[in-house]
């Protein structure tokens, strides 16, 4: 087992001085591959004044110099593609192929998209007589999941630094790999210390220390609802800035007239991609009543194709759970389901030997008022809801705490798009478009504050501040 005793501060791997070794585990073996030394308090509180120091040199680089600092780390990091991949694929457990994919390539052409964006971005522009500059925001705790750890990763350090903040970075516990690769990565793309600092640890400690901490500016989070309102509220009192992608509970509204087999496949594809472990992922499928018979026949044919096993296997569709915890939930949802009157399609598959499995489930009679219909499950389990006219649709769609994502499916008119204005969700796909990374990305009511990704990204981390020309 590897031990990593390393935290990144000031430019320089240190040792971290905490009390506890988060282990790592493979979710596939169930055993510990890896674990991490956490920072104490007085290292969490060095990342911070390093980036507190290293600040206003930062600020005032020129974009084009900063730009180019981000460049190098993501030629550096690239070179890591192949390691970044095994680590994730462990860690969280999506297929090797699928993350080498989704989880790594993704996330680093998004490096360079936001350095593209940051050369276009207009850092300085004319309102009449005044001058409106857009300037970083400061110094920005990052705090980041397990789920998608470089893309999430990604979404913030890259339009941060692009931005002229100076950051430290506590990811996952269960997935801290890529933070570490990615500290590497900055080293030797030799950015000035304390512009990128890294610190390992638990939640409760550090990522709160970090929260707490008066020199920090801003907290910029990802992950789950619960832990976002308690973050939201600290930094609402010490009026620091926040910005929030929680949970969500997306709905996928098949409209009369779609192609129902297509939205059948697709909307499964997505719950199932990355074992349901996806924030944006379509858990609810909502469908006209007289088409469910039809919507059941389609999932349960499709089903067998979520072939459970190894991740490093080029033949698993489905991998396990990052995690025995999220195991047990997912299992307990679907046990509660089935409790309250829902009904399991297909016949149960069978659990590879060992790893965080739970087999790709879908539930047929489920109301709304179910907790499996109302709460995130992050697990491979899509319900399907009937409704009875496009108003109950909408409203269904709309009907939960949650407004991170969503999906209609219908004939290719402007009734779909007129639908898809309807829908109160940070983003709406129409027949199954594709995810874009360039496209504002978060979420209404508890799925969060802020939008990420592309321009919206960068925008997180500047502030504007006019001054007043004399006439
Ligand atoms: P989590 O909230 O348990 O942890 C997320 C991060 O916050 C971790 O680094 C954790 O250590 C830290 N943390 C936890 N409590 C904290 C506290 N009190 N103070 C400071 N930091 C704290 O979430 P998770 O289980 O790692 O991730 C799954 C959740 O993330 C799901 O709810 C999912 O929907 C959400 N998520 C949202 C998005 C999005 O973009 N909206 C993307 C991915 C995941």
């Amino acid at each position: 087992m590897t031990r990593f005793n390393q935290l990144f501060i000031e430019g320089a791997m240190v040792p971290a001085h905490g009390a506890d070794d988060l282990p790592v585990t493979d979710s596939f073996t169930e055993e510990a591959f890896a674990s991490w030394r956490s920072a104490s308090p007085a290292d969490v509180d060095a990342a911070v004044m390093a980036a507190r120091r290293a600040f206003a040199g930062w600020a005032a680089t020129p974009p084009a110099e900063r730009i180019a600092a981000v460049r190098r780390i993501a030629g550096a990091l690239r070179e890591q593609a192949d390691a970044l991949t095994t680590a994730i694929s462990r860690e969280v457990g999506m297929p090797r192929k699928l993350a080498a994919r989704i989880q790594v390539g993704a996330p680093l052409a998004a490096w360079d998209m936001y350095a593209d964006l940051a050369g276009e971005f207009e850092w300085e522009t004319r309102i009449g007589h005044s001058l409106v500059q857009q300037v970083p925001t400061g110094v920005v705790a990052c705090i980041t999941p397990w789920n998608y750890p470089l893309h999430q990763i990604t979404g913030k350090i890259a339009p941060a630094l692009l931005a002229g903040c100076t950051v430290v970075l506590k990811p996952s516990e269960l997935a801290p790999t890529s933070a570490f690769l990615l500290a590497e990565a900055v080293l030797r793309a030799g950015l000035p210390a304390g512009v990128f600092n890294l610190v390992h640890g638990s939640g409760a400690e550090v990522g709160e220390a970090l929260v707490r901490h008066p020199e920090v500016d801003m907290v910029s989070f990802t992950g789950s609802t619960r832990a976002g309102r308690h973050i939201a509220a600290i930094a609402g009192e010490a009026i620091k800035r926040v910005a929030l992608e929680l949970g969500g509970k997306s709905a996928a509204l098949v409209l009369p007239g779609a192609d129902l087999a297509l939205a059948v496949k697709t909307t499964l594809a997505g719950c199932m991609l990355n074992s349901g472990q996806t924030c944006s992922a379509t858990t609810r499928l909502l469908v006209p009543r007289p088409l469910l018979g039809a919507a059941e026949a389609a999932a349960v044919d499709l089903l067998a194709a979520y072939r459970m096993g190894d991740p490093a296997d080029a033949a698993t569709r489905l991998g396990p759970l990052a995690s025995k915890a999220q195991q047990q939930k997912v299992e307990g949802l679907i046990a509660g389901a089935l409790a309250a009157g829902a009904r399991q399609l297909g016949s149960p598959a069978d659990l590879p030997p060992h790893g965080f499995f739970v087999a790709p489930t879908v539930l047929a009679d489920v109301t709304p008022d179910m907790a499996v219909a109302r709460d995130e499950v992050f697990g491979p389990v899509l319900v399907l809801i009937g409704y009875d006219g496009v108003e109950d649709g909408i409203a269904l769609a709309n009907g939960t705490d949650y407004g991170l994502a969503a999906a209609v499916w219908g004939p290719v008119e402007t009734a779909t798009l007129a639908v898809a204005r309807r829908l109160r969700a940070g983003q709406v796909d129409i027949n199954g478009a594709p995810f874009n990374p360039a496209a504002p990305f978060g979420g209404f009511k508890k799925s969060g504050i802020g939008r990420e990704n592309g321009r919206c990204g960068l925008e997180e981390f500047v502030e504007p501040v006019s001054i007043q020309l004399p006439a």
